[in-house]
This record gives structure tokens, sequence and C-alpha cells, in this order.
């Protein structure tokens, strides 16, 4: 009975068992056991999907840039991810920016909890200070520079540099493009070997995620029962980014989908459930990378050709989730300090948020550093971090599902743009 049924049921089984096991695990106090005997098992899930993610990026890219044979077609493809990736973002900013006018969760945010808070979180923030600290202090060009690597294994070899990597593989298939045929044929062929069988071995883990993502949600259940009290205090923050985010997966893409692609929003929503609940266990689009695509494969039916090229570089430079949750956030801390924006300070935030995004690595909490700059570009205490820090774990998770979302949506509109969605790509 549990072989034959759906992968996309047995995760969230899994998930749903894993919840329940940390709240009884607690109640007991059985924390100990766990954490030392359970939770181990997500994090071996999480590394398996970390583990085939930059052979993945790097593999998928070359086979799929060298797969559209011109470099017209290429420019024209890569020029339509970017515009669908920059446009979705910018609506998502938007939508978090009007949201939380219309909520102001920060205006009844109570005093004493703001001080209390700012004690509490002092040595976290000091942390993220300083990294955003060394990042401001740069030359503006340097989201440039921290791209173009000089050395590909000591890129390939550190997670957190997966665009120096993409910076490599593109050139790599731009190269094979522009070469003849025939001096290149072999190489191409070798590289849509090793995609098939890096598929294959995402395949086999995925076999393993219903039990990774219940130790994974067993161990955080227990790492924040102690920390109830806050979501209490922070309730209306809280929903604003969780009632933005949530709209976000349930309206904004599936009616995407919908006009564009003509396809149905629960048919869009069952077939990327399952990178959903894997974003959302392990609070890492890079990690999910795997499940993403293959889930936009098999079950949105877009070509390789495209999913291959779009879905790589969305995991690094497209966040929506990311983003509209960063408005918020600045909003929110703005309110709790008594500031008032003006109309080009939202404005500013909508830029800042949209570089802050692209710059964020597909890691849990990535974007917390990349909140500060924003926070600075408008002159907003930083300090305010503190408040929000505490209940940012499940933010996280939920942005991460947001995030891979709106990857997929993009990378089956561009598929469609270029006839490459549909029943007969199914792998
Ligand atoms: N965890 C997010 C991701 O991997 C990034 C963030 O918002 O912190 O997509």
């Amino acid at each position: 009975m549990w072989k034959r049924l759906p992968l996309i049921w047995k995760i969230l089984i899994g998930m749903v068992l894993g919840m329940v096991w940390g709240m009884v695990s607690h109640a007991l106090g059985w924390d100990d056991f766990t954490t030392n005997w359970v939770k181990p098992w997500g994090v071996i899930f999480l590394n398996l999907l970390k583990l085939v993610a930059v052979p993945l990026i790097f593999v998928s890219l070359v086979s799929g840039i060298a797969s559209l044979t011109n470099i017209t077609r290429l420019s024209r493809i890569g020029l339509k991810t970017l515009f669908l990736y920059v446009l979705t973002t910018l609506v998502a900013i938007t939508f978090g920016l009007v949201l939380v006018n219309i909520v102001k969760p920060g205006n009844t945010f109570p005093e004493e909890k703001k001080i209390e808070f700012q004690h509490k979180f002092a040595p976290k923030l000091e942390e993220k200070k300083s990294v955003a600290q060394q990042e401001q202090e740069k030359s503006p060009l340097h989201f440039i520079v921290d791209m173009v690597p000089e050395n590909i294994f000591k890129a390939a070899s550190d997670n957190s540099k997966m665009l120096q990597v993409i910076f490599f593989a593109i050139f790599f298939g731009i190269g094979m493009v522009l070469l003849p045929e025939e001096k290149v044929s072999v190489v191409k062929e070798f590289f849509d070997g090793l995609n098939e069988i890096i598929l294959k071995i995402i395949d086999i883990f995925m076999g393993f995620a219903p039990y990774g993502v219940f130790a994974l949600l067993a161990g955080l259940i227990v790492d924040f029962s102690g920390d109830v009290a806050l979501f209490k205090a922070l309730g209306l923050y809280f929903l604003t980014v969780t009632l933005g985010l949530i709209l976000l997966i349930l309206f904004f893409y599936p009616t995407l989908m919908r006009i564009f692609v003509g396809m149905s929003p629960l048919a869009f929503l069952r077939g990327i459930l399952p990178a959903q609940l894997v974003a959302f266990s392990t609070s890492s689009s890079a990690a999910t990378l795997p499940v993403t695509k293959r889930q936009v494969e098999q079950e949105l039916k877009v070509h390789p050709e495209i999913s291959n090229f779009v879905l790589p570089i969305g995991v690094t430079i497209n966040m929506d989730g990311t983003s509209c949750y960063q408005a918020i956030a600045a909003v929110f801390i703005a309110e709790v300090f008594g500031i008032d924006l003006t109309f080009g300070q939202m404005l500013i935030i909508l830029l800042t948020a949209l570089l802050a995004s692209i710059g964020s690595p597909g890691v849990p909490g990535g974007s917390i550093v990349m909140l500060i700059i924003v926070l600075s570009s408008v002159g907003l205490p930083v300090e305010g971090l503190a408040l929000i820090l505490g209940v940012d774990r499940p933010l996280d998770m939920l942005r991460t599902a947001v995030n891979v979302t709106g990857d997929s949506t993009v990378a089956s509109l561009v598929a469609k743009s270029e006839g490459l969605i549909g029943e007969e790509n199914r792998p």
C-alpha cells in the first residue's frame, strides 16, 4: 500500500507525522532523543540534495545550452528568462508593500517587547551586521567581481558559490554552441549521459524524501517549541508575511499559469507541490533544485532544454518569496520605530529588495544579511532586525516554497513561448 502511494502523498504524510512527532516528543520530554536520533536523518537527506546540486547545475546548464544549437536562440531565451524573473520579483515586492501598508502590523507592537527582543537577539544581530558591513564596504561592482571565479574547482567546492559555477557553465556551453558540431559531439553525448545519471540519482534520493522531511520537521519543532511566546508577540507581522506568501502561491502563479500557459491551477499546484514541500522542509531553494527540476519536467512537462537553463539560474537570482518578505519586514520595522516612510523611500525599498533577492544565496536564512542592506538603504535602524529574527525560520520555510514556485512558473512561461511545454515533452 505504502509502496504504491504517489510520492506527493508520502511526503505530505512524512511532514505531518514529523510535526506530530516533534510536538509529542517535546511534550513527553524526549527532545534529546529526537535531536540525537531523528534529526540526523533529516540532515542526511539535506546533504544528499546538496550533494547533487552543484553537479546538477553544471551538467544541466551545459547540456541545456549546448542543445540550443545557435547563439541567437540562446540570447532570446536568456533575455526572456531575465525579464520574467525581474518582473515577477517586482510584482511580489509591490504586493508585499501594499499588504503591509494595509495591515500595518508594526503599529500595535508593544514597546516593552521591543526592548526585550533587542536585548535577546543582540549577539546574533552583531554577527549579521558585521557580515553586512563587509558587503557594504566592497566596491559597488563587487557583485560582478564575485560572479567571476578564479578557480572553478574552488567555486564548485562551495555551495554558496553557485553563481560562479553558473558563470563557468554558461561559457562552457557557449563554447560548445560556437564550435562545429563534429568537434563537440562526443562532449555533448557525454554531458547528456551525465545528465541522465544525475536525474537517476535524484530519483533514488527522492525515495528517501518522506523520511527526510519527517526527520527535518520533527527536529525543527523540537528546536522551536520554546519560542511560542515569540510567535504570540509577533502575531500580526507573522500573519502578514504568511498571508502574502500564501496568496502568491495560491493566486499569483496559478493565474499566470492559467492565462499564459493554459494549465489549470490545480494541475499546476499538484505538479509542483513535492518541490514546495521539500523547499518548506529544507529552507533552501538551492538544495531543492533537484526536486524542482524533476517536478517541472515530469509534471509540468517543460522540455529539459528550457528547465536545464532557466531553473539553475532562478535558484540563485530569482527569489520572489524572499523579496516580498523583505519589503514587509522593512516596513514593519519602520512602523515599530515610529518612522513614516515616504513614497520615494518605498521605491528605494522596491529597488534594493530586488537587488537583495538577486544577491541572496538559496540557503536557510540567506536573505537576512541582505535585509540589513535594504534597511540601511532607507536609513532604518538595523537593530529592528532583532525583533524578527526569532520567528524567521518558519517564514524562511514558506518563502523558500514561494521561491521555487516562482522559478517553476517562469520556466513554464518561457517553455510555452518557445513551444516547448506539453505532453510530448514528458520524459
Ligand atoms: N532560504 C531562502 C531560499 O533558499 C532564501 C532566504 O529567503 O533566506 O530560497
